[in-house]
């Protein structure tokens, strides 16, 4: 692998050798400052030297300066010359001038023999003014020559010596401007290092900036549409509730694309996100025209919100949202080409402070139920709507304890053959009274208990009841539950079913299960080997509400129905449409070739009994007949016409309760 230098450690490592070169120089510097004293001693040789020669000379021209004149003052002056330079001689023979001396034998022996006769003038000097002249003379003149000899010797060494320094002082000072300039290009190239590493990590500085940056928008951006998400849309929120002045509405518009899971299905994804890019396209665009402070985020896969915050008396909310609906009537220019898809809007304002909050909130409420009215469809948000919200919550709290305290009870209707006008059977339908929110309908619970799960256990209750209830009345009634699809994909259905009316003591003919057409829908295949399983068991399979919603028939094909219930909205639309009574002439003629029951589904006057007596229909339920009733009032029912339900022992036998 390869090693990678640290940039840091060798900024540390190049500071290091330029403090020991610091370091160097100094104790460099220090040492040439000593030598240049040694140096100077050398010069103290020269400058003895010279010395001695000039007392020499100056005690010469004394002595003869009083052999001319005879004056005792000059003798006088002479014998203290002569003591000089004996001190000097004095001096010669030790320190830097006697190794100098000694630095030859030549010169040792010229300083000897120099001492010798310097002495030997000793007694001429104390026989001065008896003096010979010329014999004073004579010992000077020998004397002169060895001293001229000594002192050119120390010119001559000095010189050389001095010469020999001066190189290797040249030298040194050679040396020292090397480090000095090597000093300069180290610390050049340490400045070109730091000025290089500060420009990288300048550059990482920026890149991280930028980076940051970059994570930063990211997280406040949808990645595909590029719009705000639900966090910047919040900061803006925010900002509103913070800012808001008087005369100032903060509004919410929340879509929601019609029909777009199918685009998603037959177009792909890519056809899906093409289609929501051109939506971010639009929204912006329609954004773009709005007064005020103004954005459109993405905030769910086919949802959209565009908020707005700008004077009231600018925009007139309603038209702008129906301009803003309008515009999806004609078709997005996407990168798979033109694409027209509805949306549902829903929006809300607040022009106080405290509303704020709620305004997201209450356009998604409002959403809900533009999407309930129908594709296509603007609401603005209303109070009431809060309320079903709420209430919503309420029943999804309550559920669970309303199932541990047995608050959900069934009620029955009973169903009747149209011709003879006997009961036949009866359906169970889930009822619910709490006391604070009253009466709640299965179609508001029974959604909340699919949602929350608790429709598995309701279901469970539900059964046996049923399978108890329905063994109180004559053999022949038969009784009908109704199945939710999370029953059917949650539980072990048929093992629940089984348990439940060995336990209860039910013949499996008397129980019906109803299921819708969206349950069979969901799986066909699956759902048909569980519904043929239960009919292995002796169980009759109604499918219920048929004629709505989807209405296709082919999964008609993948099972045999013991019953089809034909939907309430028939019952009115034969009232008036003759093609409503083709449709149910065909349904009759497809269920006699299955050979499955038909059964209608609310039959609420004597009119419409009879229609449906004169297209051949055999079965009916509905407010006609009767309502659904706690088994209690069925069992009046049946008493005041005399029918003799099912003795006691025997109910009591299939009972576990
Ligand atoms: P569904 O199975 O279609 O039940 C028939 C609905 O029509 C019942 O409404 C019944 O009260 C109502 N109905 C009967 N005759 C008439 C009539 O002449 N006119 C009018 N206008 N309505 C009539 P309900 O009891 O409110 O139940 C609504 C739905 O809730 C049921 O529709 C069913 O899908 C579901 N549901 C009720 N109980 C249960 C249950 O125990 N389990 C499951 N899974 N679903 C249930
Ligand atoms: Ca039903
Ligand atoms: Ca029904």
């Amino acid at each position: 692998m390869k090693t990678r230098i640290n940039p840091w450690h060798l900024s540390i490592l190049c500071g290091f050798l330029i403090t020991i070169f610091l370091f160097w120089t100094y104790f460099y510097v220090s040492y040439n400052l000593k030598q240049e004293q040694v140096i100077s001693l050398e010069y103290d040789t020269v400058w003895s030297a010279t010395n001695g020669r000039i007392e020499f000379y100056k005690y010469s021209a004394s002595v003869s300066r009083y052999l001319n004149t005879g004056d005792p003052a000059d003798l006088e002056d002479a014998q203290m010359r002569y003591e000089i330079l004996l001190g000097r001689m004095e001096t010669w023979s030790s320190g830097n001038f006697s190794s100098f001396l000694n630095s030859s034998s030549s010169l040792a022996s010229d300083y000897n023999l120099l001492s010798e006769k310097l002495e030997a003038l000793s007694p001429l000097m104390q026989r001065l003014e008896h003096g010979d002249a010329e014999q004073f003379q004579s010992a000077l003149e020998q004397i002169a020559p060895i001293i001229e000899l000594i002192s050119s010797k120390s010119y001559q060494s000095s010189i050389k010596r001095f010469s020999g320094e001066r190189e290797e002082f040249r030298q040194r000072l050679l040396t020292e401007r090397r480090v000095v300039i090597g000093l300069l290009v180290l610390a050049t190239l340490l400045m070109a290092f730091v000025m290089r590493q500060n420009s990288t990590l300048t550059q990482a500085n920026a890149k991280i900036a930028g980076d940051a940056d970059k994570l930063a928008y990211m997280a406040k951006h949808d990645g595909l549409t590029k719009l705000p998400n639900r966090t910047l849309l919040d900061e803006h929120l925010t900002r509103a509730k913070t800012y808001l002045r008087t005369g100032e509405t903060v509004y919410a518009i929340a879509l929601d694309l019609d029909g777009f899971k199918a685009v998603n299905d037959t177009l792909g994804h890519g056809g899906g996100d093409a289609l929501l890019a051109a939506v971010a396209r639009r929204l912006n665009g329609f954004v773009g025209k709005l007064p005020g402070d103004g954005l459109a985020a993405r905030i769910g896969g086919d949802e959209f919100l565009v908020f707005l915050w700008c004077r009231s008396d600018q925009i007139d909310i309603e038209a702008s949202v129906q301009s803003l609906a309008a515009t999806f009537n004609t078709p997005l220019e996407t990168a798979i080409g033109s694409l027209l898809v509805g949306t549902s809007i829903g929006y809300a304002a607040a022009s106080e402070k405290d509303d704020v909050d709620y305004v997201i909130l209450n356009a998604d409420l409002a959403l809900t139920e533009a999407k309930a009215a129908g594709r296509g469809s603007a609401m603005r948000f209303a109070p009431s709507m809060r309320a079903q919200l709420e209430r919503r919550l309420q029943i999804e709290r309550e559920l669970p304890n309303a199932l541990r305290k047995r608050l959900i009870t069934p009620h029955y209707q009973l169903q009747f053959n149209l011709f003879t006008g006997e009961p036949v059977g009866m359906e169970s339908l889930a009822r619910w009274h709490h006391d604070d929110i009253g009466f709640v309908s299965p179609a508001e619970f029974i959604p909340i208990a699919e949602a929350t799960g608790d429709i598995v256990a309701l279901g469970r209750t539900m059964l046996r009841a049923a399978c108890e209830d329905v063994q109180k009345l004559p053999e022949k009634i038969k009784v009908a539950v109704n199945l939710s699809m999370i029953q059917l994909l949650n539980d072990d259905l048929v093992s629940l079913v089984a348990t439940t009316l060995q336990e209860t003591g039910l013949k499996p003919s008397r129980l019906k299960l109803e299921v819708t057409e969206s349950v069979v829908m969901h799986n066909v295949d699956a759902v048909a080997k569980l519904l043929r399983q239960l009919q292995q068991m002796g169980v009759t399979i109604a499918l219920d509400d048929f004629g709505t919603g989807y209405s296709a028939l082919s999964y008609l094909n993948n099972f045999r129905w013991d019953e089809l219930k034909i939907d309430r909205s028939f019952v009115t639309a034969c009232e008036t449409s003759q093609k409503a009574l083709n449709t149910i002439n065909v349904i009759k003629s497809l269920a006699d070739k299955m050979n499955a029951d038909l059964l209608i589904e609310g039959l609420e006057t004597q009119a419409q009994v009879e229609i449906f007596q004169s297209l051949g229909c055999m079965y009916g339920q509905g407010f006609f007949y009767n309502k659904p009733a706690p088994i209690e009032q069925v069992l009046t029912h049946f008493d005041e016409r005399g029918y003799h339900h099912a003795p006691e022992a025997a109910v009591n036998a299939g009972a576990h309760i």
